[in-house]
């Protein structure tokens, strides 16, 4: 066990075993290559009785964890959505982890409630995001979302349901193609699964407004109490944007509380020649996004904004006695700005960032992703084997093997060839990408959002897909 004076003698392993990763990451295989179980039957089966060597247990990370580790860091990551951090990143994790605060009210730590306000404002205004509009970090967009649905639940039941439950005619809307966790929310609030209708989308996979009014005006006569409609701006799939001006509209109609799920393209905001993006954004009622995810920020760190504060702390106030404090009233206390009592302090590693690259490094960055992302659909274009199909959407593209189905079978034969590839590249260790479907395609997503990724990555990743194509 060591004792803090140990500190300085054995912090330097440490940092040294994160040099070296950082020096070895971009030869390791990006997604890892374990069977199901293999790491589970490496771990002892109970707590040492004597605690064992610190070199024992550093080595052990070598030997058992890092081949069972995906390395979301690793340049040639391009599945999912990033989840990209930086060195500023890391070391506000590491004095955060010192300090150990939790932070739940504002005595708890000052520094952390004033901090996370002003890094809220900062977001807020280099985004041109809605002046009034204030925030709250939270640790995912599905807790954010879970929260925004809570607060519309409310509103739609006169602030009854946290007391008496939750009537069973609510409605929430989205689109086929918003993600799992609105769903998933929906369930966890007591509307109902059922009761989350979806509304088809356009060629573009932009949820259609008069389908979305049709269904309001619908369920109305059938006795549903539309509740809430939430919008994605870049869906998970394809990075699709619905369209928050006309649905905005028909929200406001019917008394809807609009939220926005801008988790993984909200970034995108922070580049003036994307403000199309805020287009309606007046008309939302909460709006979240994910800095964890392509603001260099690493896991976890959600920016969750609302527009009227009082409703959000009116649904998720509860004050027992041993929380009273002086200051209430004149200070935010984000205990009551979402569902979690304790919170970690997540703005310091945000400052270090906004702070350190500044706001025309954080463009640059994220404009050669873009860049990245436009290159990677010529590379498509001009290989014979295949068909780009989506993009370039910022800093994504999707594309699949060539060809026209012209029946169910050869739709599929074709969407088995792009399933080999995808695994063929996963295989190599080399890169990462991951899939989805549209119109019935099996395709292959690719996205450009990793902090250090350079020109060298990007031709590694060509290659390892023109190799497996000839
Ligand atoms: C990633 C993502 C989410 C979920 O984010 P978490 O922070 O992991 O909960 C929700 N919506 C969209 C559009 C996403 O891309």
């Amino acid at each position: 066990m060591f004792s803090r004076d140990d500190f300085s003698d054995n912090a330097p392993t440490v940092i040294k075993w994160i040099a070296d990763y950082y020096t070895k990451l971009p030869e390791l295989p990006v997604k890892s290559q374990v069977k199901p179980g293999e790491i589970y039957a490496q771990i002892a089966h109970q707590i040492p009785e004597n605690g064992e060597s610190f070199e024992e247990i550093i080595a052990d990370v070598d030997r058992i964890i890092l081949p069972g580790i995906t390395h979301w860091q690793h340049p040639n990551f391009h599945a999912f959505f990033p989840a990209n951090g930086s060195i500023e990143s890391l070391f506000a994790e590491m004095i955060t982890a010192a300090i150990g605060a939790q932070c739940m009210i504002w005595e708890t730590s000052p520094a952390a409630a004033e901090l996370e306000q002003r890094m809220m404002e900062w977001l807020r205004d280099a985004m041109k995001l809605p002046k009034m509009w204030e925030g709250v970090i939270q640790d995912t967009a599905s807790t954010a979302t879970l929260t925004a649905i809570i607060c519309a639940r409310e509103i739609a039941t006169n602030f009854r349901s946290n007391d008496y439950g939750v009537p069973a005619n609510l409605r929430v809307y989205c689109s086929t193609e918003t993600h799992s966790s609105i769903e998933k929310a929906v369930g966890i609030a007591g509307i109902g699964r059922k009761n989350l209708v979806k509304i088809a989308v356009d060629e573009h996979g932009a949820m259609i407004p008069a389908l979305l009014e049709q269904a309001i005006t619908e369920d109305m006569e059938n006795g549903k109490k539309p509740c809430c409609i939430i919008t994605a701006l870049g869906t998970t799939g394809t990075v699709a944007f619905d369209d928050n001006e006309a649905i905005g509209q028909i929200a406001q109609k019917y008394g809807c509380w609009l939220h926005v799920d801008a988790a993984y393209a909200g970034s995108a905001q922070l580049l003036p020649e994307n403000e199309w993006m805020n287009k309606g954004l007046a008309y939302a009622d909460s709006y979240v996004f994910n800095p964890h995810k392509w603001l260099f920020t690493n896991f976890d760190c959600t920016a969750y904004f609302v527009k009227d504060v009082s409703i959000l702390l009116k649904c998720m106030e509860i004050l027992p006695e041993y929380l009273k404090t002086k200051t209430r009233g004149q200070v935010n206390d984000y205990r009551d700005w979402g569902i979690p009592l304790g919170r970690r302090f997540r703005a310091l590693k945000l400052w270090f960032v906004l702070r350190h690259y500044g706001l025309a490094t954080i463009q640059q960055k994220l404009r050669k992703h873009l860049l990245f992302a436009k290159q990677f659909s010529v590379f498509v274009e001009n290989q014979p084997k295949l068909r780009l199909v989506v993009g370039p959407t910022l800093n994504f593209v999707a594309f699949r093997i060539g060809g026209e189905g012209k029946n169910v079978a050869e739709i599929e034969a074709i969407n088995q060839k792009s399933k080999s590839l995808l695994e063929a590249i996963n295989t190599t260790g080399k890169a990462y990408l991951s899939h989805t479907k549209k119109d019935q395609y099996y395709l292959i997503r690719v996205v450009f959002g990793q902090t250090y990724l350079n020109e060298k990555d990007f031709e590694n990743l060509c290659r390892v897909i023109t190799d497996l194509l000839e």
